[in-house]
């Protein structure tokens, strides 16, 4: 089952010299399939995980997610697209300081007026081993506990894919290992999707497919 496509997805900044930033990609990712983007600083890799996470939009061209058409929602009705079927993490974490650990992964179905599923949170935090950190700030944690919470709450809604931008960019070599090792158990368990951006050639070679981006083109590697 296809997850995640594009169609002559583009995206180009406006300006006086006006930068192609994504270029005509085509794009086709099935479900439980992590997929690396690999490629140099500036070719497009994160304004491209920004147009499949709906957090901007194309300048040509489309992304569907579970079938949908998510370039054609308004602003209103992607939010809410977004918040139930992608979970996005990022590099410097962004996880809400002042709120528990708990409150933290929780954070994407409270904000939707959901209930959270008792035993598919227990289920996340145990395979993530943090389920004695819930009552702590994010403060008092290491920065590999922190990923964990990160990746915890991006898959806390069940998303149909998860969007990793360097996950692992601020880790150390035995956190990467474990925040890889992580990704694996948590594809195994609950079949996630996953893109993930990584300069890191052992966190590449741990998906299934590795892309690499140039200049705005995608390509198999
Ligand atoms: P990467 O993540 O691979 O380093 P980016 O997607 O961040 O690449 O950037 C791709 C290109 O688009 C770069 O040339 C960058 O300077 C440009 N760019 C990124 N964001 C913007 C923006 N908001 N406005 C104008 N240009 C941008
Ligand atoms: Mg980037």
């Amino acid at each position: 089952m296809t997850v995640l496509r594009t169609e002559n997805l583009s995206k180009v900044y406006p300006g006086s010299e006006p930068v192609v930033a994504v270029n005509q990609v085509n794009l086709s990712v099935e479900k439980g399939e992590h997929v690396a983007i690999m490629g140099a600083s500036g070719s497009g890799k994160s304004t491209l995980l920004h147009l499949l996470g709906g957090v901007d939009r194309p300048t040509e061209g489309q992304v569907f997610i579970q079938g949908i058409d998510i370039t054609s929602l308004d602003e209103t009705d992607m939010a809410v697209f977004r918040r139930r079927n992608i979970g996005i993490i990022y590099q410097f974490l962004n996880l809400v300081p002042n709120l528990t650990v708990e409150k933290n992964i929780l954070l994407p179905l409270l904000l939707d007026g959901r209930r959270p599923d008792p035993s598919y949170f227990q289920e996340i935090v145990h395979t993530l081993g943090i389920e004695g950190k819930l009552e702590r700030f994010p403060q008092q944690l290491s920065g590999g506990e922190q990923q964990r919470v990160a990746i915890a709450r991006s898959l806390v809604t069940r998303p149909a894919v998860v969007l990793a931008d360097e996950p692992t960019g601020n880790l150390d070599r035995r956190n990467t290992e474990e925040i890889i090792s992580l990704f694996r158990l948590v594809n195994q368990r609950f079949q996630t999707t996953l893109l993930l951006i990584t300069h890191d050639e052992k966190v590449a070679l741990s998906c299934q497919r590795v892309l690499v981006m140039a200049d705005g083109k995608l390509e198999e590697r």
